[in-house]
């Protein structure tokens, strides 16, 4: 037997078998049997007749959970920070002057790309778990007089929901692009990219959509196109150059790079599958579950970690109770039972659970399953109502 078939033990290499988890973690999340069976369907080639009509599907149904009509919508061959990178590469050049709203992680990661193009970063910061009121992005823009504006629509580490309403008004009247991360929003609860009025928003497959990593959907406004068409300097990105990629997905159909099919056979699936369920019905499925898990949380004696009005329905963060050492509940849970949920990383480590209910695990059955190993293993920990 070779080397390479053997394990460090010298044992030969088992067959693939992977563990069966329950994810409600932040991400990746579950998987629904018709999405595995799509990633293998047989591929055909990138510049396939074939091929070229289900990417057309794609970006047709990327419109339902997008919430638009005028957006043109785009996929990314890369998760959801290539989404990022896109955003940020394409509309984002030096010296342009960028202002972000910073209260979590990934605000700070759209903060360094921005910083990698040249641009003049200025920041309004609160802490994690915090969102901005209407008035404060307001006063920000006004004072900042920024080119674009970037804000994290769904929070996932901290668990806050930021309203765009208030930010895109602002921004359009100091003629300036918005950039809205949706990476875990899309396809758990409503984007409203139009009325909303956001110029570029990426997101991912992972989350909300319930499809497995690997690409990077986006919506990207007229007004942003047109500003994309009028740009002199070239994308300092060629893989993420984004009129490039539209021009191999919509327009010409002339090579680009070589899109992984079986993906995108998958995100076809998902799509499908939202579509079949209904997507208001889908957010109210969501909207439901969050409500029964919160109050199930809250019968604990445990408390949310963001205020009500401002949690993300499908990513809850729930405070450590006092005591209790949360990587071992979660060690407890992973191992005994299957479940995966998520700790809290940088101001929050230690402080939060994030737990994600989304995709099939957004049902009673499911949110009661959790809630009673979660109670288990918690009282394991020495968690004492
Ligand atoms: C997960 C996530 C990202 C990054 O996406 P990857 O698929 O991990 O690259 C960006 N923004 C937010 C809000 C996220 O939750």
């Amino acid at each position: 037997m070779s080397a390479v078939t053997q394990n460090s033990a010298g044992n030969a290499l088992r067959p693939l078998q992977p563990p069966r988890r329950y994810l409600f973690g932040p991400g990746p999340s579950m998987v629904a049997p018709r999405v595995y069976e799509a990633l293998s369907k047989p591929i055909v080639g990138h510049l396939d007749p074939y091929f070229i009509q289900v990417m057309g599907d794609i970006q047709q149904l990327l419109k339902m959970v997008f919430g638009t009509n005028d957006g043109t919508t785009i996929v990314i061959s890369g998760t959801g920070s290539a989404g990022m990178e896109a955003a940020v590469a394409n509309f984002v050049e030096a010296e342009t002057k960028l202002a972000v709203f910073a209260n979590g992680y990934f605000s700070d990661r759209l903060t360094e790309m921005a910083k990698r193009q040249g641009a003049d970063v200025v920041r309004l910061e609160k802490p994690w778990g915090a969102t901005f009121t209407d008035h404060e992005a307001a006063e920000f823009i006004h004072r900042a007089k920024p080119n674009v504006v970037g804000f994290v629509h769904a929070e996932t580490s901290t668990g806050a929901l930021q309203s765009g309403q208030a930010i895109c008004a602002a921004a359009h009247d100091a003629g300036a692009l918005v950039i809205a991360d949706c990476v875990t929003s899309l396809g758990g609860l409503p984007v409203n990219f139009d009325q909303t009025g956001i110029d570029v928003a990426y997101s991912c497959t992972q989350k909300g959509l319930s499809c497995p990593p690997g690409l990077s959907p986006l919506a990207i406004s007229k007004r942003a196109m047109d500003w994309l068409g009028a740009r002199t300097s070239p994308v300092r990105s060629w893989y993420l150059d984004l009129k490039l990629i539209h021009d191999y997905s919509t327009v010409s159909h002339r090579y680009h790079h070589t899109a992984p099919i079986s993906m995108f056979y998958a995100l076809r699936e998902a799509l499908l599958a939202i579509a079949d369920e209904g997507i208001e019905r889908r957010w109210q499925r969501h909207r439901r579950s969050h409500k029964s898990f919160v109050k199930g949380i809250e019968e604990m004696g445990l408390r949310m970690h963001v205020a009500e009005e401002h949690r993300i329905p499908t990513l809850n963060t729930v405070r450590v109770p006092e005591g209790v050492d949360e990587a071992r509940v979660r060690r407890r849970l992973l191992e005994e039972h299957d479940i995966e949920i998520a700790g809290g990383f940088g101001p929050l480590a230690g402080k939060v659970f994030r737990i994600g209910v989304m995709g099939p695990l957004a049902s009673e059955e499911n949110v009661g399953f959790l809630l009673a190993e979660l109670t288990k293993a918690l009282s394991a920990e020495g968690y004492r109502q």
